[in-house]
């Protein structure tokens, strides 16, 4: 039953029990002890041990054992797509490029770490890197292999040492991930695993750390952010969630807009952060009727996969109701997969009514297979009602209008913009993050990096003479 990695060593935990549940059928797939706030201490404090010996081996030392664990994930692909595939029911040939994205990373990582944070001297001047010391990263469920795995990568890099407390819904991953870890002949206490819900993710930030690496929830992260208010020494990276907008201009061919919209929608199953959840269509009589009759169609015939699990279903049924009680119109209405299966079909609300009487909708993300509908007289109502959230994490735009483009790319106010393609979806060779209620302008993916390793300045003086009263006072000293 060992569940916890704490310096090399699998341990059981002593907290309450963790159920990992298949979305598909409610099964249970793993059933073990979380963490008490004991044994997370006892996680940082293996992490701190670990920390300088491991910051100081040779750079080339860190991205073996980082190649190594590449070459594993490669080796056990399929066996943790497998393991990813029951946790959060998503196709299988997404968890097998989740896996791919993994491998990837570790390449990736290292080309970010050697263009934005590298070393050098000029005469008498200096910059260098330094780690942050030890680092907590807190992952969500959707992706639980590559979203963290793209935060302990680069912090190992650097020389941090981590602490890894996985999604409460995905232990089952983070345990594969931590033997694969190990496996590459880590040092002891450089990458441990603590397993538990967010009552152990606060008994860890309240553990002497470095640095808060968290992907999740735009309500857990302002909590996180009011948890470590008043210590400005633990640095805050946060990616959150987003209330994303998708415009579509006038006279765009309709069977091209559709699938756009679908897959920025409907993407696995609307749990990506990235995923449209306001689309905004310039108006356009006849075009925009056969539009939405075309995308009806289209979403009805998506194949229905599970959310998480039946509390997320439940909140999104719970949206849907609360979106009509306001006056929207139903165009597709979700519908659930009857049994013991979270499984949930599209939504498409139109929202227009509503919004031009002036009532007040809801800014928030709910997590899965709901678009609202918004139709508008032009692309300044439509830029102001993208603009009109709290979050700024995607936007996307289907336009072959270059001026819109421009315009679009100029006043829309999110971190990840997308012109012609799907909003969910992200490239790891750009920075990744987004402003508002959507992260804190700490950027991730290609930046990663940034927030790995601070910044050392250094200047050099002439060497001090003997004789002068510097150099005398030198000499006493030594
Ligand atoms: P979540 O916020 O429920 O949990 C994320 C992690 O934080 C979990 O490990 C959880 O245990 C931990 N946690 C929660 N509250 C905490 C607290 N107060 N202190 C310490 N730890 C705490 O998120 P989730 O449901 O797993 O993931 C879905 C959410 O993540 C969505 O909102 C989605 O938009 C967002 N997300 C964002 C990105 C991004 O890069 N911007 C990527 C993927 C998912």
């Amino acid at each position: 039953m060992n569940t916890l990695m704490i310096n090399g060593h699998w341990l059981t935990g002593e907290g309450e029990w963790l159920v990992s549940r298949n979305p598909a059928d409610n099964r249970v797939l793993w059933k073990k002890r979380a963490a008490d706030d004991r044994q997370a201490a006892l996680a940082v404090e293996a992490a701190r041990a670990a920390q300088s010996g491991w910051a100081q081996r040779p750079l080339m030392e860190r991205v073996a054992c980082l190649r190594r664990f590449a070459e594993l994930l490669r080796q056990h692909q399929k066996s943790l797509a497998h393991v990813i595939e029951l946790e959060t029911g998503k196709a299988s040939t997404e968890c097998v490029a989740e896996v791919d994205a993994m491998v990837n990373k570790v390449r990736i990582s290292l080309e970010a770490f050697q263009t934005r944070t590298g070393e050098w001297r000029h005469g008498e001047q200096a910059l260098q890197h330094r780690p942050l010391g030890v680092v907590l990263v807190l992952g969500p469920f959707n992706f639980p292999g590559h979203l963290p795995n793209g935060q302990i990568v680069p912090a190992l890099l650097a020389g941090n040492t981590v602490v890894f407390k996985p999604s409460e819904e995905t232990p089952w991953v983070a345990e594969q991930t931590a033997l694969l870890w190990q496996a590459a002949g880590l040092p002891k206490g450089v990458f441990n695993l603590i397993q538990g819900d967010s009552e152990v993710g606060e008994a860890l930030c309240q553990q002497p750390i470095d640095g808060v690496f968290f992907t999740g929830s735009s309500t857990a992260g302002m909590q996180l952010h009011l948890q470590l208010a008043g210590r400005p020494e633990v640095l805050l990276a946060m990616e959150m969630g987003g209330n994303n907008p998708l415009i579509v201009d006038r006279n765009v061919p309709v069977d091209q807009a559709v699938e756009l919209i679908v897959q920025s929608a409907f993407a696995t199953s609307g749990q990506r952060c990235t995923c449209a959840r306001r689309l905004i269509l310039l108006d356009d009589g006849h075009h925009t009727q056969a539009l939405l009759k075309a995308l009806v169609e289209a979403s009805r015939r998506l194949t229905l996969r599970p959310l998480i699990n039946m509390a997320a279903r439940n909140r999104l049924l719970g949206a849907q109701a609360h979106l009509r009680s306001l006056g929207g119109h139903t165009l597709l209405p979700m519908h659930t997969g009857g049994g013991h299966s979270s499984t949930l079909s599209p939504g498409l609300l139109d929202m227009t009514v509503p919004y031009q009487r002036g009532d007040e909708i809801p800014d928030e993300e709910w997590f899965g297979p709901l678009l609202q509908v918004y139709r508008v007289a032009d692309m300044k109502a439509a830029l102001a009602l993208a603009n009109a959230t709290r979050f700024g994490l995607a936007a996307g735009l289907i336009s072959q209008d270059a001026l819109a483009q421009q315009r679009f790319r100029q006043e829309i106010r999110a971190g990840v913009v997308s012109i012609n393609t799907p909003t969910a979806g992200a490239s790891s060779e750009l920075p990744f993050g987004g402003v508002g209620a959507s992260g804190n302008h700490r950027a991730g993916a290609w930046y990663t990096a940034d927030y790995c390793a601070w910044p050392q300045a250094t200047r050099f003086g002439t060497t001090p003479r003997f004789g002068t009263t510097l150099g005398r006072r030198i000499r006493q000293a030594g």
